[in-house]
């Protein structure tokens, strides 16, 4: 099962004598095929129980069906217009992509880039996306160098800051706070009194390390294939 934007909902129709509000066109990327296309529902359930509506619909570029649920649908009788809470979608596929929320303040001009890209995708238009994955790069990059520079190549852009940018000091800093007497340090000894925060935060420090240290490398090499097989 996967998750769907309820606004990707195109067209909603009124189901039964009590008017529950279910979806009728969904616009997604079908997971058969990888187009972008709008399915037409059919066959509506509304599973009382379970507080969902099941349909279905037939993808118009494949012809694969697709089965969605809305979950805890809403009447007309007892709420003005209101969605369901979410929709899933089955079988799941893995070309659709939403925005990540990441945690931290970036560059505006980065953020457009980085949500154009996606929303290139999400359009199936495979030739933006490219356009605009190689304009947020440049953006990444090019954010963290002197002005100087802007004039070089992606490629120099990313050996100028291998070469110049502090890219180990998280874990030179790391190794301080774990060194004796270290702000972590203290926390693993147990002189500091831990609490739900900073309980939480540490959990989420072992994360970090594990994106940085395991999945970025690993990740950038997958995906480093998946270009040369395609190629
Ligand atoms: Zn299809």
């Amino acid at each position: 099962l996967k998750q769907i934007n309820v606004a990707h909902v195109r067209k909603w129709m009124g189901l039964n004598r009590k008017n529950i509000r279910a979806p009728q066109a969904i616009s997604t990327i079908c997971p058969h095929c990888g187009e972008r296309v709008v399915f037409t529902t059919r066959a509506h359930f509304h599973d009382e129980k379970r507080e969902s509506i099941a349909c279905t619909g037939a993808c118009p570029s494949c012809s694969e069906y697709v089965h969605f649920w809305a979950m805890d649908p809403k009447s007309s009788e007892s709420t003005q217009e209101e969605d369901p809470e979410t929709i899933y979608m089955s079988p799941a596929g893995d070309m659709e992509k939403e925005p990540l929320n990441f945690s931290i303040e970036m560059p505006e001009a980065l953020e457009r880039a980085y949500l154009s890209a996606v929303e290139a995708h999400g359009t199936a238009n495979y030739s933006a996306t490219a356009l605009c994955c190689k304009q947020a790069m440049e953006k990444i990059f090019f954010h963290l160098l002197p002005e100087d520079k802007s004039s070089i190549g992606l490629s120099e852009a990313i050996v100028e800051i291998h070469n110049n940018y502090d890219l180990a000091r998280p874990l030179e800093n790391l190794s301080a706070s774990t060194g004796s007497g270290g702000k972590l340090d203290r926390h693993f000894e147990m002189e500091t009194e831990f609490n739900a925060e900073t309980s939480k935060a540490m959990v989420e420090l072992l994360e970090h390390l594990i994106t940085y240290l395991y999945v970025i490398p690993q990740e950038i090499e997958n995906i480093e294939d998946k270009f040369e097989e395609a190629a």
